[in-house]
């Protein structure tokens, strides 16, 4: 079968590889027929996390039509069209039965960190994430191997078309997660730091839910210019003003800042380092730069709330501001499992559409192409979703 694979930082190929196969008797196999490219699949891309290795099948936005189950799968048959979560969980075990299924601690059992000479366990397997979360092939490919069959694939009805439902398996629920995490209600107010995927899903969810006023924060002017027009945002570019937080404090009742933000960036934030807040310290690289425009921008006892992934050490977290200000804190990968329940409905009765954010519709053959336009934010790009054998 053909897979969208690893070659080094920037260098991916759609090669052949072998078929995927049953292993375990509760694994189905999927013919893929819609899968999507996610801002997590660029910090693979990009070489950012050491455990990716040559070879790697990427790919964890993905859904498509059951072609075999193992003995012990329920209430899977050949043909069921399904969306898979993007974490892999067991459903049985003490995180699971919580509805932390990102937590689960079986699917995940060769990183074991140690701590105190004690083994600690890891957090779930994710598909096409590398040896870091488990080492599980990806689903940008024509077919895909879904262990805990049991657990994750959601049927979905015939009548809503792969774009409408493709998001379920991650950006979707994590951006109700985020604004879920974020306290967001009606009358709410909260920034959004990114209004890549991940941003442009929490806008809508948070309008939603009700917010009134919503600060979309990124540089990219074709992306503000969508959170504008479609969910009323206020959008703020932070290369013409590098301060965005102390615009969002002027901007709000009272000057007390955002009830919440959003960081929906990440570790590999951009831009400079000239904030106010930071002009006399002297710290190096920019990472956790959104990090700390959102505890400038949240008002006090206001929640910071980040579906951004981050790895390792950041610098220039104002701990003691988040401190003063009594902030929550809320982050980590999304639940999947756990949210899928009530956003089907809201998609069924279209109060989410989520497809309205993609631009490019590619053959998987075209996927090199649908990284980098969606990496260098080429062709106004929002969103690729790759269709096998288009
Ligand atoms: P993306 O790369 O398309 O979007 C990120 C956006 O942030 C870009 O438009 C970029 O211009 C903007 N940006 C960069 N630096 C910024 C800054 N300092 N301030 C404001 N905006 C800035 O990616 P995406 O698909 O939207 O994903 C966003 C993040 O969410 C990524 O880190 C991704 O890994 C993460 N993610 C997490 C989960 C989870 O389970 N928690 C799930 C999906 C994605
Ligand atoms: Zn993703
Ligand atoms: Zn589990």
């Amino acid at each position: 079968m053909k897979a969208l694979t690893y070659h080094g930082p920037h260098n991916v190929k759609v090669e052949n590889v072998p078929d995927p196969i049953i292993e375990a008797q509760d694994d189905v196999i999927l013919r893929v027929t819609a899968t999507a490219i996610c801002g997590s699949d660029l910090h693979l891309y990009r070489g950012k996390i050491p455990q990716v290795s040559h070879g790697d099948i990427f790919g964890h936005e993905f859904m498509g039509e059951v072609v075999e189950t193992g003995r012990d799968v329920k209430d899977l048959r050949k043909g069921d069209r399904v969306v898979i979560p993007f974490v892999i969980a067991c459903g049985e075990c003490f995180f699971c039965k919580l509805h932390q299924y990102s937590a689960c601690e079986t699917t995940n059992p060769g990183r074991g960190a140690i701590l105190n000479k004690k083994e600690i366990t890891s957090p779930a397997a994710l598909f096409g994430f590398s040896g870091l979360y488990g080492g599980v092939p990806g689903g940008q490919a024509e077919y895909v191997r879904v262990p805990k069959g049991n657990v994750g694939p959601l049927k979905v009805p015939p009548v809503l078309s792969d774009d409408k439902v493709l998001f379920l398996s991650d950006i979707l629920p994590t951006a109700w997660q985020a604004v879920k995490n974020a306290q967001v209600g009606k009358g709410s107010s909260v920034a959004i730091f990114g209004a890549g995927p991940v941003g442009l899903l929490c806008a809508a969810c948070a309008r939603l839910l009700g917010a009134e006023q919503i600060f979309s924060i990124d540089h990219n002017n074709y992306r503000l210019a969508f959170a504008k027009e479609r969910y009323g945002a206020i959008p703020i570019n932070f290369d013409d003003n590098d301060d965005p937080a102390a615009f969002i404090i002027e901007n709000t009742t009272g000057n007390r800042g955002v009830d919440a933000v959003i960081d929906a960036v990440g570790f590999e934030a951009k831009g400079s380092l000239t904030e106010t807040v930071l002009s006399n310290l002297k710290i190096e690289g920019s990472s956790g730069k959104a990090l700390r425009q959102c505890i400038a921008a949240v008002r006090r006892g206001g929640v910071v709330s980040v579906p951004g992934v981050y790895a390792g050490f950041i610098h220039g977290f104002l701990f003691g501001d988040a401190f003063d200000k009594g902030l929550t804190f809320k982050m980590g990968q999304t639940h999947v499992q756990a949210w899928l329940p009530e956003l089907l409905p809201l998609v069924e009765k279209r109060l989410l559409t989520p497809e309205e954010i993609v631009t490019h519709y590619l053959p998987l053959e075209d996927a090199v192409h649908g990284y980098k336009v969606f990496e260098k934010k080429e062709e106004e790009c929002r969103k690729v979703i790759l269709v096998p054998g288009a």
